[in-house]
């Protein structure tokens, strides 16, 4: 297979309730496993996005949709050809996660909604994620509609024109519904084909300046490593603009805190990138779509435990600035979203008011603020820490509301 066909160029969110069959079906479509982390493996669910490729393939002189396959081999016992492979972002359903979830949009060129044909429509998450599709803007949506293995026929559809009703009005109005089951791999070819006409790899221009949003990253030497064998850390995002090469310099904002003379100030870091992996493949250089690692020449201490999550990189002197506050235009919702009935509290959505506490999901860094000043649809917030990011940036808002964060609004740095 060529390099061309194996590297991701479009990423694709997997959102829904907790237990409707994400994680199932992105290990259905990629033969990987997300959930990596022993404690998400404990817990059940994923803590952090997981991320997993899968190439889409068809088979030559077979119909659609029969032909769509993730098979290296047709049922005749040809080979299939590739078409296109995709990144599934695997958000976690997880009511508290809210901002995980709101991270990885911040990435998705599109979403696969999962929702389970076992239980009424909409679950609170089911409501939460599509509204944040929506206020984000991640118009390219399918709908799976899961585990239709546990369901009869009157149910299955019953459930179908459930989903419909709800998603009229919003972002993924007119959407394909797909039946599926993810645990017995049933209508998968239809699945990929409608991922196919829906989710299209977005137009990217190759000259703008190289940013990348930092999603997570890591040290990857073993305890023990020698200092020879010692390897730079590890940056995994998604390159959303421009092209970055073995050998470029890097530079990540807003970087660390560091202390002096008893002042503190944040500084970026600045490394140059000593290797590339996109896919499961290395590289020499990468485009944009698809999830990244890039090896640094950091100390792995500064890249540890998802310390850079959040971060932009790119070219040295090429990135938005660091601030630690700004003034956004805002955009409430009409209602709080995503309540579950036994929960209390306001309905509504009052206006956001000077000192109360948001937070703000910027790219892929989620912070807290406090509101320095709000009036009519514009306000300015004081940052706990620091983001890099450009105007016109699309901001998640959320406030406490009863026990937790919850979405309210969007905005706009101005
Ligand atoms: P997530 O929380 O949305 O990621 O859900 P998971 O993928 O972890 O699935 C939750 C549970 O539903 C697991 O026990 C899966 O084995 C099961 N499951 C997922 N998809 C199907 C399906 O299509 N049919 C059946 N019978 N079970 C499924
Ligand atoms: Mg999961």
């Amino acid at each position: 297979m060529t390099q061309a066909n194996t590297q991701p160029e479009v990423n694709i969110g997997l959102v829904g309730h907790v237990d409707h069959g994400k994680t199932t079906l992105v290990q259905a479509l990629s033969g990987s496993w997300t959930d990596q982390h022993s404690e998400e493996m404990k817990r059940g669910i994923s803590i952090r996005l997981g991320y997993a490729d899968a190439t889409f393939r068809r088979c030559p002189g077979v119909d659609e949709p029969e032909c769509y396959t993730t098979e290296e081999e047709c049922p005749d016992g040809s080979e299939s050809e590739p078409l296109r492979t995709v990144s599934f972002v695997d958000a976690p359903g997880h009511e508290t996660l809210m901002a995980t979830m709101l991270s990885g949009a911040s990435i998705m060129d599109g979403a696969v909604l999962v929702v389970s044909a076992t239980e009424d429509v909409p679950q609170a998450q089911t409501e939460e994620h599509l509204m944040a599709l929506d206020l984000i803007g991640i118009e390219n949506i399918v709908i799976a509609q899961n585990k239709v293995d546990l369901v009869d026929r009157d149910r299955a559809v019953d459930n179908y024109e459930q989903i419909q009703e709800f998603v009229e009005g919003t972002v993924a109005e007119g959407a394909p519904i797909v039946p599926v089951s993810a645990g017995q791999e049933v209508n998968l070819d239809l699945l990929i084909q409608a991922i196919e006409s829906e989710i299209p790899t977005p137009e990217r221009d190759p000259d703008e300046d190289a940013r990348m949003f930092a999603a997570r990253s890591f040290d990857i030497n073993r305890p023990g490593a020698t200092a020879d064998e010692l390897k730079g850390g590890v940056v995994g995002g998604s390159l959303v603009q421009g092209e970055l090469s073995v050998g470029d310099g890097l530079e990540i904002r807003p970087g660390r805190e560091v202390e002096e003379e008893g002042q503190t100030e944040w500084r970026s870091l600045e490394t140059s990138i000593r290797s590339l992996q996109a896919g499961s493949n290395d590289v020499e250089s990468a485009r944009p779509g698809g999830l990244l690692g890039v090896g640094t020449g950091l100390d792995p201490s500064l890249t540890k435990g998802d310390a850079l999550a959040g971060q932009v990189a790119g070219e040295p002197g090429t990135l938005p600035p660091t601030r630690h506050e700004f003034e956004m235009q805002v955009d409430l919702l009409d209602r709080v979203v995503g309540k579950e009935d036994d929960e209390s509290g306001e309905s509504d959505i009052e206006e956001i008011s000077t000192g109360e506490p948001l937070m703000l999901t910027v790219g892929t860094a989620t912070t807290v603020g406090a509101v320095t000043s709000a009036r009519d649809d514009e306000c300015e917030v004081s940052l706990k820490r620091p983001v890099c990011a450009e105007e016109g940036a699309q901001i998640a808002i959320n406030r406490r509301v009863g026990a937790r964060w919850r979405l309210i609004g969007v905005g706009t740095l101005s």
